[in-house]
């Protein structure tokens, strides 16, 4: 088993002091390679070659990598990367129609929340990301597609139960990599200790909650988050971080055909809307096999369905936007994440 240490996921200071006594000017040197996305030691043509081999002999580059590249014909890129004890993860890189990309990261491999409509907690849960395995998901991504202004922590996993790792890998992306921390939306399913303390002790980022529906009682069965964690504690810590933070908070509702999007749905989500500065983000559900809710398969909501959901939430004076199925071609779509093999 490969045992050098990984130089890519390091801040600068942290090469430097692994390299002493090499002067620092040259760990600066390959800190910028590994954000240009150098793929081996090799390729650092402005370094002395003894010291590309001894590089070499000692490190390693990253200590993950890409197994598979999927591209849909709508521009989203699925990738594979494989740790070093083998876990498997999944990253995307996202295109928008004016040519914005987003990089949509995972932080656990699997998922322990287990919401019955997303394939990625139907998998379970093996186990936490480190910092520099999420920074390499986003260097490996860079590798492939310049130009990555926006990040979403969205892909597999729950970010608030792995805050700690976290918190070090947005601070490399926004102090080293310089991406604008108002570019960077972490999405929860709901769990109220951790907002208060992501509010309190950062990082200072944008809040997305997967909030899905407003009763209590249909939240609890399709997401078990709900049960220790009741929409009343939840809307606190929203007001909490949104008196804090100052900034919108996005609302996402997987719309699930025929399960949440009655009037009496619409009613309960802007209830629960009420008094938050907040955008409704709807995500007609995207189909993964074999999921059922109740012993009834899910499905998508027909159109009809859905333009009557959100002009119900419009005529409540909610902002709707929609998310549509982005990366469905090669399972790439919010709730598609998950192993093929
Ligand atoms: N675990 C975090 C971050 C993942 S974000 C969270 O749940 O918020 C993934 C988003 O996709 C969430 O809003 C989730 O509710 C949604 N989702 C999950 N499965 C889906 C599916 N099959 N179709 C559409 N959206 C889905
Ligand atoms: Fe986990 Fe989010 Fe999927 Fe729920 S929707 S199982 S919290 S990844």
């Amino acid at each position: 088993m490969e045992t050098k240490p990984a130089l890519a996921g390091l801040f600068p200071g942290e090469i430097a002091e692994l390299l002493k006594p090499l002067q620092p000017f040259r760990a600066g040197q390959i800190h910028q390679w590994i954000c240009k996305g150098a793929v081996s030691f090799a390729d650092m043509n402005n370094l002395p070659a003894a010291l590309r081999d001894e590089l070499e002999r000692r490190f390693r580059l990253f200590s993950g990598s890409v197994s598979a590249e999927l591209e849909d014909p709508d521009g989203t890129v699925k990738f594979r990367i494989s740790f070093e004890d083998s876990v498997k993860i999944e990253s995307v890189i996202l295109a928008s129609s004016e040519g914005r990309k987003t990089a949509c990261l995972s932080t656990q491999a699997g998922c322990p929340i287990g919401c019955v409509f997303c394939k990625t907690g139907q998998m379970g849960f093996t186990r936490d990301l480190s910092s520099r395995e999420i920074i390499e998901e986003l260097l490996f991504l860079t590798r492939r597609e310049r130009g990555i202004s926006h990040i979403v922590i969205m892909g597999m996993g729950e970010p608030l139960l792995n805050l700690k790792e976290l918190r070090r890998a947005v601070a490399y992306f926004t102090d080293i990599l310089k991406i604008s921390k108002r570019r960077i939306t972490l999405s929860t399913s709901g769990v109220t200790g951790g907002i208060w303390d992501f509010t309190d002790n950062g990082p200072d980022i944008r809040l997305a909650l997967s909030l899905t529906t407003g009763r209590q009682e249909l939240r609890e069965r399709l997401m078990p988050v709900a049960q220790s964690n009741p929409l009343a504690e939840l809307k606190e810590s929203l007001m909490y971080y949104q008196q804090k933070r100052k900034r919108r908070i996005t609302l996402e509702a997987v719309l699930l055909g025929g399960v949440n999007t009655t009037p009496a749905d619409a009613a309960a989500l802007a209830g629960f809307a009420r008094g938050l500065d907040a955008v409704v983000n709807l995500i007609p559900w995207n189909p993964v096999d074999g999921l059922c809710f109740e012993g009834k398969p899910l499905r998508s909501p027909g159109a009809a369905e859905t333009a009557g959901f959100a002009s119900a939430l419009k005529e409540k004076g909610l902002n709707v936007t929609f998310r549509y199925k982005k990366g469905r071609g090669v399972l790439g779509a919010c709730g598609q994440l998950g192993q093929q093999e």
